[in-house]
């Protein structure tokens, strides 16, 4: 098929994709200086933006934006998306000049928002909120507005008195004159324009501690009423910063950090030089604390003003540098807060994520240029494939070189743009070694291996034998994955897991490194005795798909006692399909005594797929497990098993359970029961108000799930303006799921989802996007082509593009089969001649 390589993965370049190159400087950007007055009221934005460029080694005409030279008017124009000015005379080599531009801005369809109350928002607080990347912010100030361009920084925000503005660096005055207050920021470590920002609104500032080697101040900032949900969320990033710094070697290079929680933010946060924005989506109650927590969001986009910000991608096919880095650090965060187990398993999300896109949506390296926005790069290839080639970096260096490596990467490239060559040579210079065998085959390859390992034992002579064989085609143009990998070997099965012990021998182990570099590679090592836990790889550094095939006792033997939590989930996975009683019995006891929630929340999702009735025993017991990750992920495993039995153990979950998520997820597994009692709780459950609608999507879920045309209206009025946004989110993916569950719905679902494809609500959209994706029809191609060409963020143009493409795939289906029963009627044919041939020649 088009579009596939031989193995059935998809291309990631859409059509029309092109290679993307950085555009050439004709000038150095040295200084942007900005003038703004935002009015929240009329939604507009006047402002004066000030440009201080140096000529590089030709004379120049300037192509940026207009007009006030000197005090003198140049010569411009406008066309396209850009205006040109000229010098005259041209700027000679390293003159440096300064030119004014004075502009206005009107609801600008991209990087600038204004949030404002609505008919169906009536509460919302007036403010405005900028969003410069990828390369949004010339909707807001005239630039030239790409990554590798730094220039330092000053601007000067003018908002009605008493409200606050925010933007990059330090504060330098704020002051009230008349009916005004002015506050002026400046920043002198340079930065590119898509990490430059300003907010205004009536945001309440709170200080907090000092943090890092120089006492930086630390603050956030929330609209009224969010105090307490903004020390939840933000209350740990002086710990942060300490931490980092620690590991990074290089201070938090800005004068003060802060983060600034607004509305209807389009992504999660953005790590805007000094001053990050987050989505006010994160902001949570008590309650939701208990199983919730902003510090992902909020170390991640700390990392940024190490990885982003002070070493900035050259281009964005580079930006697996700001990301990746980003993403490892939230691991590197959970591992300096709550301990090594937390750490590997948040990397294992990201290799399973990861596998997730790389499996159902395409497969690219993650360096790569061929794409029509840029946004399309901004993937889970490059933050979570990227994140977990940190981790696997990391094994390959050991500790020591790994850290000091990162540092001299920091050290080196402080200010500067960076390519992925610039890592590989800090790493060289710190160590001696030569990894460009190692980004080639990870970083600037697709895929990854995917791996069966198993062992025999040979008691005559003492020796095992381990088998490893990557499955993944394999062939002159993808040859076999090569790499070191640790092998573990313990007579004596430990009788328990030590919580937190890292990626080290356990007592007793023989541990050999052994190299492989074909796809079937066969290992024997002499031993004393046949090994009673045997360890592949232990801290899991290897990213691909890995599946042991030890068998039932030794799988048994791994998810009682190794230390790795990585190891005991894949255990866990294989006991589950091999369901003999020594794989049940053990996944049994692991509920009661597997000290790590991440290996039976895997456990779970692994019974559950089994549809068994043994795993649905164990299921039931676990349900009233004290962990509420725990119970949120047995909740939604026993959506596999329909019947009343289950119901009855969910109902109380779905009502009372203390955390949302853990009611959510068994809302969601009531309605796959299809029990008679669940449309009357979900109904009930669908209305209620819960942190960011939490409860009530997990009811919307369930309600998709009855396959029951009563559903429908609850669901559309779920999805109407004036609900909560996650709740309109998730009852679009249910229409979705309704649809193919009822096939007479399914007009009225397309005609809704058509609908919502033009939502006013950015994050809406997109849910609506893959939702007629996943329906499949094609009554919906003409929006989505209209998306795709036209939509207003590239998110929404690359997610459309790619519907459309997979809806018109799926039609082709009927007539490529047509075409092969024409193909199977033709060689019919030519089989009865050739028969009557032989039969002619053997009569003969
Ligand atoms: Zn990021």
């Amino acid at each position: 098929m088009k579009n596939r390589d031989d193995e059935g993965h998809r291309a990631f370049a859409l059509p029309g994709a092109r290679l993307q190159y950085g555009p050439d400087k004709l000038v150095d950007v040295e200084h942007v200086e900005l003038r703004l007055e935002p009015d929240l009221e009329a939604c507009t934005l006047e402002g004066v933006c000030t440009t201080t460029v140096r000529a590089y080694d030709e004379p120049v005409d300037l192509v940026i934006d207009s007009v006030e030279r000197d005090g003198n008017i140049a010569a411009f124009r406008v066309y396209d998306d850009r205006l040109e000015i000229r010098f005259e005379p041209p700027l000679a080599p390293n003159a440096r000049t300064s030119f004014r531009i004075t502009y206005r801005a009107s609801r600008p369809r991209h990087g600038l928002f204004f949030i404002e109350p609505t008919k169906d928002y009536p509460h919302k607080a007036r403010h405005a909120w900028t969003q410069s990347q990828d390369e949004n912010a010339r909707y807001w100030f005239p630039s030239f507005d790409y990554p590798h361009e730094k220039s330092t920084s000053q601007t000067t925000v003018v908002v009605e008195k008493g409200l606050f503005a925010l933007a990059n660096g330090e504060l330098i005055e704020r002051r009230d004159e008349g009916g005004k207050t002015i506050f002026t920021y400046r920043q002198d470590v340079p930065l590119p324009t898509y990490l430059m920002t300003f907010v205004a609104g009536p945001f309440v500032e709170k200080r907090q501690a000092d943090a890092g080697a120089r006492s930086v101040p630390v603050y956030y900032y929330v609209l009224p009423g969010r105090e307490a949900d903004g020390e939840r969320s933000f209350g740990n990033t002086p710990r942060m910063i300490d931490a980092f710094e620690r590991v990074i070697g290089t201070p938090y290079a800005y004068a003060r950090y802060s983060q600034i929680a607004v509305t209807d933010f389009i992504f999660g946060g953005m790590e805007n030089t000094s001053a990050t924005t987050q989505t006010d989506r994160t902001l949570h109650d008590e309650r939701a604390h208990l199983d919730f927590s902003s510090d992902p969001l909020v170390s991640h986009e700390l990392a940024h003003q190490w990885f982003g910000d002070l070493l900035t991608c050259r281009d964005w096919s580079q930006a697996w540098l700001n990301e990746g880095f980003a993403t490892y650090f939230e691991c590197v965060w959970r591992e300096a807060d709550l301990g090594y187990d937390e750490y590997l398993y948040d990397v294992f999300g990201c290799v399973s994520r990861y596998l997730e896109e790389d499996g159902d949506r395409y497969r690219r390296p993650i360096v790569c240029n061929r794409f029509r926005d840029p946004i399309e790069i901004f993937d889970r290839h490059l933050y979570e494939k990227g994140g977990a080639v940190l981790h696997m970096l990391r094994g390959a260096l050991g500790d020591g070189r790994f850290w000091r490596s990162i540092a001299r990467y920091v050290r080196d490239n402080a200010q500067r743009n960076v390519e992925t060559i610039d890592l590989i040579r800090a790493i060289e210079e710190e160590t001696g070694r030569n990894l460009r065998a190692f980004f080639d085959q990870w970083v600037f390859r697709g895929g990854h291996p995917e791996i069966e390992v198993s062992i025999a034992w040979d008691a005559e002579r003492s020796v095992a034998t381990v088998t490893i064989d990557q499955k993944q085609a394999v062939d002159l143009e993808r040859p076999a994955y090569i790499f070191d990998v640790d092998l573990g070997f313990c007579a004596e099965a430990p009788a328990a897991p030590a919580g937190n012990a890292g990626p080290g021998p356990v007592a007793d182990e023989r541990r050999v490194r052994v190299h492989v570099e074909r796809a079937h590679e066969t290992i024997t090592i002499p031993l004393d005795a046949e090994p009673r836990l045997v360890r592949f790889d232990p801290g899991a550094w290897l990213l691909g798909s890995i599946t042991y095939k030890f068998g039932a006792t030794l799988a048994a033997a791994i998810l009682r006692g190794d230390n790795d939590p990585v190891a005991r989930i894949r255990a866990a996975r294989a006991l589950a399909k091999d369901g003999s009683q020594a794989a049940r019995a053990a996944l049994r006891d692991a509920f009661t005594s597997d000290p790590f929630w991440g290996v039976l929340e895997e456990a779970a999702n692994a019974l559950g797929a089994t549809r068994a009735p043994w795993a649905r025993e164990i299921l039931l017991t676990a349900l009233a497990h004290p962990h509420p990750k725990v119970r949120r992920a047995v909740a939604a495993a026993l959506g596999s098993f329909r019947d009343a039995g289950v119901a009855s153990a969910l109902i109380p979950v779905a009502r009372e359970d203390v955390s949302y998520f853990a009611c959510a997820a068994a809302l969601t597994a009531l309605g796959k029961t299809r029990d008679v009692r669940a449309f009357d709780i979900l109904t009930h459950a669908i209305v209620g108000s819960s942190w960011n609608a939490t409860v009530e999507a997990g009811a919307a879920r369930g309600l998709a799930e009855l396959a029951d045309a009563r559903a429908i209206d609850p669901l559309l009025a779920a999805t109407k303006l004036g609900r909560d946004e996650g709740l309109r989110r998730a009852a679009v993916g249910a229409l979705a799921r309704a649809g193919e569950l009822l096939y007479d719905e399914r007009a009225r679902v397309v005609d809704a989802l058509v609908q919502l494809l033009d939502d006013p609500m950015f994050l809406v959209q997109l849910s609506a996007i893959a939702a007629t994706e996943a329906l499949q029809d094609p009554r919906a191609l003409g929006a989505l082509d209209r998306l795709a060409a036209s939509g207003f963020d590239g998110r929404v143009r690359r997610d459309a593009a790619e519907a459309a493409l997979r809806i018109r795939e799926a039609q082709k289906v009927p007539s490529q089969v047509s075409a092969l029963r024409s193909d199977v009627d033709t060689l019919r044919e030519e089989q009865r001649t050739l028969q009557e041939k032989i039969e002619a020649l053997t009569r003969r």
